[in-house]
């Protein structure tokens, strides 16, 4: 393994001609990342999380013919011609709440009081709601103490009027949901009327987080001169979780290949290690060194900007991204990549960042032929179009125009200059209400 004076020649990933675009490298990320294992969870942990079993309906949803009003069961034939000055009054012959298995029937020139949710009586066919009889406000017996045997109803009935059948929103033996699908909140609701409360899933991968550099101090102690506050755990840790990952910390690994080799060593049990710093060019940027030695290094440097120091590879089967140091190259390289590796992991397919296409208020350069993710401000214009500007200082440690953006506006990499008027594709980090201005 090289030591950190090594001469450049030595050192084969500083060929540039082994820079990868960012299609290809992703490419390759994703071709080194499957589905992961099915496992039984709570509906109550599945959202964002894909279905790996079909879903098929063993009952009717809903299990029995109710009312989807509170009214009166009618035979909808026997309300025709009903209006408010020559209503048609029916005998009362019972009240069904919901809940209630009371068993009531509807015969000729009768209707039944329900209740929304209620089982249909036997014989009805339809139901009218109170406000279209003289139950409330409209009728003269509103008030009335004794309780009422005839009701008048005020409009004409339609066939299954405010009737919902058995089976209405799902037919027992059909198929609910196909395996691949993403659970959402509607999706869980949908598994409970199943009475699930457990379903299968993919499981949830689990990120390694660890910082590298002997600059780098966790939260606590004050800074000497010369050290650096880890912030990119927290940044990728926070990233890692809000696309589905399970993330864990393992802390900041010194510039030396002893700790680097005992830090990875242990997090090899996770599906993808992360790590940040450590992959330029630097006399103590070991990373590449101990993935070289210790597994497989597929890529090293990746044509985009923030970013291009890029490594990736497989310690003992896992696979390891080597993120840059500086906190945006950080998280702009953790989008592109880390992302779409998780999402597969997951078991989804739709894998790229939602983007639009915006129009460009003003001048960028780009020099430098490498795809450039510019920290933007989308705003949507009084013609409805989306306009995109720069959100501030574009250097790669200059997390605050991160913070204030909500999107990174795409540009190619052979173009030298984006001038105003032009559109371009912008991931959307958030949605665009959430820029500061
Ligand atoms: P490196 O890629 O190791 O050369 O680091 C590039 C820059 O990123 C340096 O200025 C580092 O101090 C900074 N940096 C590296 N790791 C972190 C971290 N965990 N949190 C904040 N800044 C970092
Ligand atoms: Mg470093």
């Amino acid at each position: 393994m090289p030591e950190p004076n090594t001469p450049l020649s030595e050192r084969p990933w500083e060929d540039v001609d082994h820079m990868v675009g960012v299609d290809e490298a992703l490419a390759r990320v994703l071709a080194s990342v499957a589905p992961l294992a099915p496992t039984e969870t709570s509906i109550l942990d599945a959202d964002g999380l894909v279905l790996a079993e079909d879903v098929i309906a063993d009952v009717d949803i809903p299990p029995f013919r109710n009312s989807a009003m509170d009214g009166y069961a009618v035979r909808y034939s026997e309300t025709a011609g009903a209006s408010i000055e020559r209503p048609i009054n029916l005998t009362l012959v019972g009240s069904l709440a919901a809940g209630s298995s009371d068993q009531l029937v509807v015969e000729p020139q009768t209707a039944v009081r329900v209740m929304t949710g209620a089982v249909m009586p036997e014989g009805a066919d339809a139901v009218v709601r109170f406000e279209e009889t003289d139950e409330t406000g409209y009728g003269p017996t509103r008030n009335e103490r004794e309780p009422r045997t005839m009701i008048g109803i005020h409009r004409p009935a339609k066939l299954m009027d405010n009737v919902r059948p058995a089976g209405e929103d799902v037919r027992c033996g059909s198929m609910v949901l196909p395996a691949g699908t993403l659970i959402r909140p509607p999706e869980i609701g949908l598994l409970a009327a199943l009475n699930r409360s457990t379903v299968r899933v993919h499981r949830r991968p689990k990120v390694a987080i660890l910082s590298t550099g002997d600059e780098i101090v966790d939260l606590g102690p004050p800074l000497r001169l010369g050290q650096i506050r880890n912030s990119n755990s927290y940044t990728l840790a926070a990233m890692a979780k809000r696309y589905g990952a399970e993330p864990v910390i393992f802390g900041i690994a010194r510039d030396t290949i002893s700790e680097l080799q005992h830090k990875l060593s242990e997090a090899q049990a996770a599906d993808l290690i992360v790590t940040s710093g450590g992959v330029s060019l630097g006399d103590y940027d070991m990373v590449k060194d101990v993935l070289r030695a210790e597994g497989t290094i597929d890529i090293w440097q990746v044509r985009m900007k923030p970013g291009k120091p890029l490594a990736f590879g497989q310690v003992g089967g896992t696979p390891l991204l080597g993120l840059p140091g500086n906190p945006v190259a950080a998280a702009v390289s953790f989008e592109q990549f880390a992302r779409p590796a998780i999402k597969r992991m997951l078991g989804r397919i739709d894998l790229h960042a939602p983007t639009i296409e915006a129009t460009l208020t003003e001048r960028i350069d780009n020099r430098g032929h490498r795809r450039h993710y510019v920290r933007a401000i989308v705003r949507r214009a009084a013609d409805g179009t989306f306009q995109v500007s720069v959100a501030g200082d574009q250097g790669a440690g200059v997390l605050t125009s991160l913070a204030r953006a909500n999107g990174l506006l795409v540009l190619p990499e052979q173009l030298e200059a984006a001038e105003p008027g032009m559109h371009f594709p912008v991931q959307m980090i958030d949605w665009y209400t959430t820029a500061k201005a």
